[in-house]
């Protein structure tokens, strides 16, 4: 059995950790901490659930203070690359929880808010930056930020950046950096175009790995609800009735989806919030900060605002609609039964979803348990219908870039589904492939070290 007390941490770090009430590390932490206190270079195939932020935090927090510097104005010693703006807050929180007893700075950098608080913050100086690549870029252009002080090169979910199109951001992030560095590279799949960034970007690197993303499937009890697409809303209504619901997060394919749902539970009784790629910045954190503190029980989400999404006790995923990417549903679904706790996954599959729920289970080797509509499910039907009718019109829907091109994408016969990750959605609502120049794309915002 390994302990935290192990590794030799700081001081400081061991008691935020006691604090938290953490005593093992995760198996990533357990691979992951003792090099990069080394100071070795990490190429890490983990996704987020695993621990894999503490991975990182802890011994790069450990070796900042071991070496401590001078802050330097409009400088950073650690610099960490996340693709999406939950993920670089979720990351910056843990970077805060963990050095609360330590002097240390730490600041997110993300488009969407304005630019000038994340300039104030950069004149001070800072120890570590969470930023995503777009908005990073636009404070270095503005002479904001200097990356020639970076120690320590973080780059997060590789393979989403990738998706995302921020790969021209990063070559031209990194080569701003000093060669003389340590970098750690996390990516939660390893296809041969990742393989090749972490090769240019890694020297020597430790390779540390933990179970492959189909088995987090193994952890979840899941189960599948064939059902007409038009009777899903009074299905999910029967189904969030369930007193045993805690916190449900409901996937929805497209932006448009999301919103629809939350205003058809609303109808029907049920406070729900949506979070996805259209929600201004205060928007997402408010509904995230309602469903944390359990004033919703019910969040909507798109997979993409849904990385990065870190909240215990999600008793339930609800899969309102598949999803056309068959690794999607294993992140999905890993968003209940985090840091080993078990979780319910529940997936409403119509008939033109078939195809999707074949992929799906063709991935996690596993058949999912169908269950039958529920015996008052005709009576919800009728119900649901009654209080759509008499609910106030519906705001007109002109799909986004986002909803049409994921129609586009539906196979007419139940054909394969496309699977062109460049297809997907970033952060910020731009479609995936970038300009020359991403702009702030993804990236927006800031909130403030300490
Ligand atoms: P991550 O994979 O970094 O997103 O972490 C997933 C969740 O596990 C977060 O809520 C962490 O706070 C939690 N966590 C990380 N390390 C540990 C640990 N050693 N023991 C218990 N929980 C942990």
């Amino acid at each position: 059995m390994t302990y935290f007390a192990d590794f030799g941490l700081a001081e400081p770090l061991s008691r935020a950790l006691a604090d938290k009430g953490y005593t093992e590390p995760t198996p990533i932490q357990i691979q992951a901490i003792p090099p990069v206190m080394e100071g070795r270079d990490i190429c890490g195939i983990a996704q987020t659930g695993t621990g894999k932020t503490a991975a990182f935090a802890l011994p790069m927090l450990h070796r900042l203070t071991a070496n401590p510097k001078h802050r330097l104005k409009y400088a950073t010693r650690a610099l960490v690359l996340a693709p999406t703006r939950e993920l670089v807050s979720q990351i910056a929180q843990s970077f805060t929880d963990y050095g609360k007893y330590m002097k240390l700075s730490v600041t997110t950098v993300f488009g969407g808010v304005p630019i000038p608080r994340q300039e104030r913050a950069m004149s001070h100086g800072v120890d570590v930056v969470v930023a995503t690549p777009g908005r990073l870029l636009d404070l270095i252009e503005r002479g904001s930020l200097d990356l020639k002080q970076v120690e320590i090169l973080v780059l997060d979910e590789a393979d989403q950046m990738l998706d995302l199109g921020f790969i021209h951001d990063l070559r031209r992030i990194v080569g701003l950096l000093p060669r003389q560095r340590q970098t750690l590279f996390f990516s939660a799949t390893m296809p041969k175009a990742i393989e090749e960034l972490a090769s240019r970007y890694l020297t020597n690197p430790v390779k540390v790995a933990v179970k492959p993303a189909a088995t987090t499937a193994e952890r979840v009890d899941q189960a599948v609800i064939h059902v007409n697409q038009s009777e899903k809303p009074a299905l999910l209504q029967l189904v969030l009735r369930d007193k045993a619901i805690d916190r449900a997060l409901v996937f929805s394919r497209t932006k448009h989806g999301a919103d629809r749902i939350v205003r058809q539970l609303g109808n029907a009784g049920i406070v729900a919030e949506a979070i996805h790629g259209n929600k201004s910045q205060p928007q997402r954190e408010r509904a995230l900060a309602s469903f944390k503190n359990g004033t919703c029980k019910v969040l909507v989400a798109t997979d993409i605002a849904a990385r990065g999404i870190d909240v215990t006790g999600v008793s339930h995923v609800i899969n309102y609609e598949l999803p056309n990417v068959p690794e999607s549903y294993v992140h999905r679904i890993g968003r209940t039964a985090r840091a080993g706790a078990d979780g319910q996954a529940i997936a409403f599959c119509a008939e033109d979803e078939r195809p999707f729920l074949r992929d799906i289970e063709k991935l996690i080797r596993q058949k999912i348990t169908v269950l039958a509509l529920p015996a008052d499910f005709r009576a919800a039907v009728v119900a649901a219908q009654k209080v759509e009718r008499a609910a106030p019109p519906a705001p007109r829907e002109e799909p986004g870039r986002e909803d049409r091109r994921d129609f586009a994408r539906r196979p007419a016969g139940g054909g394969r589904p496309g699977r062109d990750p460049r297809a997907q959605v970033r952060a910020d609502g731009r479609s995936g492939r970038p300009p020359a120049r991403a702009g702030g794309g993804g990236g927006g915002g800031y909130r403030g070290g300490r």
